[in-house]
């Protein structure tokens, strides 16, 4: 892929989409310039508790880190919301602001549920006792 010009790029997304009859004009007329980012996995290389700062280190009066690459438990990385997270719990914690972080999600405790739906309706079904299914 980094050997490709943005021409040969621009061919395989062409491609991918099935689009043929168009496909060279789509190409004549569009400018593709390939960008490379070498860091962007780098987010979600596995990670140990520890090996990123927490947002508001302890024992910090003035200092705290945001975005992509401190410490929110339970949250998803590469998304806008970490980063906004991260910033209102700094902003919130070096304020003294007794306020909550926007919440992480109704997934979490959506999640739950829907394990527990799912356990729910494959015991019935290994039980054989018809359940109504949610
Ligand atoms: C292709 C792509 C698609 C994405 N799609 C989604 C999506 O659909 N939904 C989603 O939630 N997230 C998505 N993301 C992730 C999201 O864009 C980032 O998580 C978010 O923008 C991070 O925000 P941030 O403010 O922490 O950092 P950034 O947005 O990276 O802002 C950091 C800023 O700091 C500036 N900067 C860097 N170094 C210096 C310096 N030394 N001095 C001064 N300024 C500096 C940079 O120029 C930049 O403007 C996507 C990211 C990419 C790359």
């Amino acid at each position: 892929m980094s050997a490709c010009t943005g021409r040969e790029i621009l061919s395989e997304v062409l491609g991918h989409l099935h689009i043929e009859v168009e496909a060279s004009k789509i190409l004549k007329t569009s400018i593709c310039i390939p960008c490379m980012m070498p860091f962007i996995t780098s987010q979600f290389l596995r990670r140990e508790k520890g090996d990123r700062p927490l947002v508001v280190p302890k024992g910090s009066k003035n200092l705290a880190f945001m975005g992509q690459f401190c410490e929110l438990p339970e949250d998803v990385v590469f998304t806008v919301e970490y980063s906004i997270r991260s910033a209102q719990t700094a902003v919130y914690a070096l304020l003294g602001l007794k306020r909550n972080r926007r919440p992480f999600t109704r997934e979490s405790s959506t999640r739950a549920s829907s394990i527990r739906r799912s356990w729910r309706y494959t015991t019935s079904v290994r039980d054989n006792r018809p359940q109504r299914c949610v």
